[in-house]
């Protein structure tokens, strides 16, 4: 049996490798021309790819590895030398992926079987079977919302992690009052962790830059802070238990300028690629809460995020696709401002955001959810755009993952994820940031020449879905001040912020 491995199933402990007698791998390098990917990512994918194809190979693995423009003239080479191999592939996570590369293998007269995927920590059983039970529970009208808190306690529940018997550790399910400092002003964030580029990674680094050299995004080596190699991504693991957990829950929340990692993980790009998996880092983080060496609040805001954010995303998005892959239950059309492509901008915070995502292909989740698509939100942009925009620009970024953060959770094109928008105005941003002491546009100002564009944008927004939104879960507050607006407020917030969005269209915001 011949394993074909993508891209992102760069993991070795599988059962479906057990039993291989080869492995294909297959670099398709038109496929990374569909989206002007950053160079950041496509180094570390392609040279993630290479790496474990020695690592195989040095276990004496018979790995047929083709380098080409498509998977079909992957497939071509393959069959051609390997007429009568027999394909086994694990389910890919993008939606349709596996019955497209069938249908590819099948036109080449070759046989390909899809078995479950192990990467995630929870089947798709499990999800359905608790999805299945939620919905058959409202038919009594008891309280079955189908939200991500419900399946974090049911993870947790079945898996007994950060259990302490039929009760979460410590006596709440989540400690999120304690994690919403802001660091204080002579406070560091730990160095990020480095790892030397090998020759491989420098040829592919040399390669990609001048094959792709019109992406977006950093070229620079330089930047590169992503692991490769599971060895690497082991490293990566040991130094956030060590370094950065017991700071990563209270400034989880916190936005500072020049300090593009605080205290975050940095394992997405790990875990999205298979060179970590889920279980293993949750259990290291509470290892480090059992042994003393983090407090809980920490371990559980990060167990959290693993155990029940990525696994929940992953699950909403196979059960909401295609359907989400259009949606756009606001009907936001606008283009999105130009800021996102050049990064020039007046704004701090956006300036910050967009350059750290233009150097290194990363974002930390505030700045992605509170920053980049808030502003996207309120602006009215196509979330599409938005989502084509944080597929090519991040490392981490694959469909399954950035279409229900960007289409469910950040732009609220559907309801799937959560039962209002994340939109705020610049007040949120100047509460959890130390962006607006220096920014030209003033913070506490709504219109005029320079009130921050959030402001108007913000109350335009809520106006312009009123139908949608009044109604909605929580939003009642926001909308008792809409009402105590009189018309000539009204009239300078819509001029203003028909005004932003000329300036962003031209690239002057
Ligand atoms: P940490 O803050 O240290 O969190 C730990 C881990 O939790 C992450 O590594 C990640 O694996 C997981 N996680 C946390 N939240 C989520 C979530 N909402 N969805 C999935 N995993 C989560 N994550 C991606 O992996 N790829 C994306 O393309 C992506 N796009 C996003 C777009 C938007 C608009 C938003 C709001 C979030 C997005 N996220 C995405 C989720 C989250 O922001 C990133 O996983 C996280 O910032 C990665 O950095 P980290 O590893 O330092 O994470």
């Amino acid at each position: 049996m011949t394993v074909w491995i993508l891209g992102d199933q760069l993991t070795r402990d599988v059962s479906v490798l057990d039993d291989a007698d080869r492995v294909l791998m297959v670099e398709a390098h038109a496929f990374a021309e569909r989206m002007p990917y950053q160079p950041q990512k496509l180094t570390l994918l392609f040279g993630a790819m290479r790496q474990f194809r020695d690592e195989l190979r040095n276990e004496r693995i018979d790995v047929a590895y083709y380098e080409c423009e498509t998977f079909g003239e992957g497939l071509d080479a393959f069959f051609d030398e390997y007429p009568d191999a027999e394909l086994t592939l694990q389910r890919p996570s993008s939606h349709g992926a596996a019955e497209r590369f069938s249908s590819m293998v099948e036109a080449r007269d070759g046989s390909l079987t899809v078995v479950d995927d192990e990467r995630f920590l929870t089947s798709i059983e499990f999800f359905d079977d608790w999805a299945e039970e939620r919905e058959n529970a409202s038919d009594d009208g008891s309280d079955t919302r189908f939200r991500h808190e419900n399946f974090y306690r049911h993870v947790r529940r079945e898996t007994g992690i950060l259990m302490d018997g039929d009760d979460p550790e410590g006596g709440e399910w989540n400690y999120d009052d304690e994690n919403r400092e802001t660091p204080p002003d002579e406070w560091n964030a730990p160095d990020v962790p480095r790892f030397d580029p090998d020759e491989t990674t420098r040829d592919v680094h040399e390669w990609v830059t001048d094959r792709y050299d019109d992406h977006w995004g950093n070229p620079d080596l330089d930047a590169f802070v992503w692991p490769v190699t599971r060895e690497q991504a082991l490293q990566a693991l040991d130094h956030f238990v060590e370094v950065r957990l017991s700071e990563f829950g209270p400034y989880q929340d916190a936005l500072l300028r020049e300090e593009w990692a605080l205290c975050h993980s940095l394992l997405s790009s790990s875990l999205n690629l298979g060179l970590l998996t889920p279980r293993e880092v949750v259990d290291r983080a509470v290892s480090a809460y059992e042994s003393g060496d983090a407090p809980l609040n920490s371990v559980e805001g990060f167990v959290r995020q693993i155990i029940g954010w990525r696994e929940f995303m992953r699950h909403v998005y196979r059960r909401s696709m295609p359907e989400m892959n259009d949606a756009n239950q606001l009907d936001q059309t606008h283009e999105l401002p130009e800021l996102y492509y050049s990064g020039e901008t007046e704004m701090v915070c956006l300036s910050e955001a967009v350059g750290n995502v233009h150097a290194r292909g990363y974002a930390h989740h505030i700045e992605r959810l509170m920053i980049l698509s808030n502003f996207a939100l309120i602006y009215g942009a196509d979330p599409h755009e938005l989502n084509r925009w944080f597929h090519f620009g991040f490392v981490d970024a694959y469909h399954w993952v950035t279409t229900p953060n960007v289409v469910g959770m950040g732009t609220f094109a559907t309801d799937a994820l959560s039962s209002k928008p994340y939109a705020s105005s610049g007040n949120y941003v100047n509460k959890m940031s130390d962006f607006c002491s220096s920014c030209p546009y003033a913070v506490t100002k709504t219109t005029g020449e320079n009130a921050c564009p959030f402001n108007a944008l913000y109350w335009d927004f809520l106006k312009d879905n009123e139908e949608t939104l009044r109604g909605t879960g929580r939003m009642g507050l926001m909308y008792s001040h809409v009402d105590n607006k009189d018309d000539e407020e009204w009239n300078e917030i819509r001029t203003r912020a028909a005004d932003l969005r000329e300036r962003g269209a031209a690239g002057e915001l």
